[in-house]
């Protein structure tokens, strides 16, 4: 899809700094500079590409991330805020109030007339009452295609008189008609060129001028990669266009203009085409975009809850308490209620890489650690400290206590051992209080 290549570089490059216990600046510097050639690989603008990559940077060095316990995850979910900002926050909705005119601009070829047909029948479906204007003098098939489309959805259509060659009176022409037809939304298919001219430009001035659109919408082919960036800000000095819709993102276009489109113009993308069909268009949705372009969606949902819950200090004891292997049931315990407050454990194991090979341990499924942290709660203060001293006898006590049978507590303590066991090889143990910790 649109972004797969940039994706499998960004994952890559993630996944090496999450794989690390601990993260060094030079860590940080070798990852964004990967990151770097792959915003640029994608097409992504040189500048654009620059200060998000330096944005990330100051972020993860300056605001202590790399003395979190997740340092890895931490940077996934700045870079995700930070590309997030890029492609513009929350949607930006498209102003439908008087009088309910949106005229629509761009090259031949973007997607203009198809796109004007797409944004009727997404209106429709929002309840409104779409009409259509075709003002593409220079090509008769422009006119017949908005024609078809319309009839296709059942959406009026405005067409030029017969050999009408002045743009002006066309477009008297088509307003005069509107009046005919009551309420509605107007969307005006323009005429475009080969490539951005004088002639193209007056000429829409003249159009928006007499529409008085509340939305001047550009149409850009993303296929066209930096040149759909430069062409949007051509036509964003001379008309002032008040939002963008990128097209062709279904095709193999390396997706980098939409990256840059926001930050170079200034003008919100509004919607994303997807297809040739009149019903593959998208609301844009920055924050889902962010996610769709990290392929991390679920890591970043993860840092975001744990972040809520997450208690850096006690986390920072727990994890030396692993590393001098005084880990004991009182840790364990609270690291069972701390994941409870994260919700369903299938779910949260499913977030974390690498998390699967921690199924079957102690605790890892919901109804297992309802019955561990019974037994825990049935050990003495002092059994959970120096689960050691736990022999035959105790355990028939315990078992008696939690009301689970005595093979379920020989299986805790023989799987707690096992764990304790585990972690003092290092890189198990970062992965599992990754997994912990969030
Ligand atoms: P216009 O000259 O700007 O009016 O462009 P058209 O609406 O005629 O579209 C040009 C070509 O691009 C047509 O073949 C459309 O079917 C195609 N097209 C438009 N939008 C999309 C899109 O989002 N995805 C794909 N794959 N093709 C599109």
């Amino acid at each position: 899809s649109m972004f797969s290549a940039l994706t499998d570089k960004l994952e890559d490059a993630f996944r090496k700094l999450r794989g690390l216990g601990k993260i060094s600046e030079s860590n940080v510097s070798d990852a964004m500079r990967e990151i770097r050639l792959a915003l640029l690989e994608a097409d992504v603008d040189f500048k654009v590409t620059k200060d998000l990559v330096e944005a990330v940077k100051t972020r993860a060095l300056g605001e202590e991330v790399l003395k979190t316990v997740t340092p890895g995850q931490q940077i996934v979910k700045i870079f995700h805020d930070e590309l997030e900002k890029i492609l513009g926050g929350g949607a930006s909705e498209l102003d439908l109030g008087p009088p309910q005119r949106i005229l629509m601009v761009g090259l031949n070829g973007a997607g203009k007339t198809t796109t004007s047909a797409k944004l009727a029948n997404w209106l429709k479906k929002q309840g409104k009452r779409p009409l259509l204007i075709a003002l593409d003098l220079y090509r008769p098939a422009a006119v017949t295609q908005l024609q078809v489309l319309g009839q296709q959805l059942g959406v009026p259509v405005c067409v030029p008189a017969a050999g009408e060659t002045d743009v002006v009176r066309a477009t008297r022409a088509a307003l005069a008609w509107l009046d005919q037809q009551g309420s509605g939304v107007a969307i005006f298919d323009t005429a475009g060129r080969q490539e951005v001219d004088d002639a193209l430009l007056s000429e829409l001035k003249k159009v928006r001028d007499l529409v008085q659109p509340n939305e001047t919408l550009l149409v850009a082919d993303a296929a066209t990669g930096q040149q759909a960036v430069a062409v949007a800000s051509k036509f964003h000095e001379t008309v002032t266009i008040t939002g963008l819709i990128m097209t062709k993102l279904d095709g193999d276009a390396r997706g980098g203009a939409l990256l840059s489109m926001r930050q170079v113009t200034g003008c919100p993308v509004k919607f994303i085409g997807v297809g040739e069909k009149v019903d593959q268009l998208e609301v844009f949705h920055p924050d889902r975009m962010a996610q769709r372009i990290l392929g991390m969606g679920d890591v970043v949902s993860l840092v975001e809850k744990a972040a809520q819950e997450i208690d850096e200090k006690d986390a920072m004891k727990m994890m030396r308490r692993l590393e001098e292997n005084k880990f004991d049931f009182n840790d364990f315990l609270g690291q069972l209620r701390f994941m409870k407050k994260l919700g369903p454990l299938e779910g949260l194991l499913g977030m974390i890489p690498g998390m699967n090979k921690l199924k079957g341990m102690p605790g890892v499924d919901d109804k297992r650690m309802k019955h561990v942290e019974a037994i825990i709660l049935s050990m003495t203060p002092k059994e959970r400290s120096k689960p050691d001293i736990i022999n035959g006898s105790r355990r028939k006590r315990i078992a008696k206590g939690c009301g689970r049978p005595v093979v379920e507590i020989n299986q805790l303590l023989k799987q707690f051992e096992m764990m304790r066991g585990l972690m003092k090889n290092k890189s198990a143990m970062a992965q599992m209080a990754s997994g912990l910790f969030g």
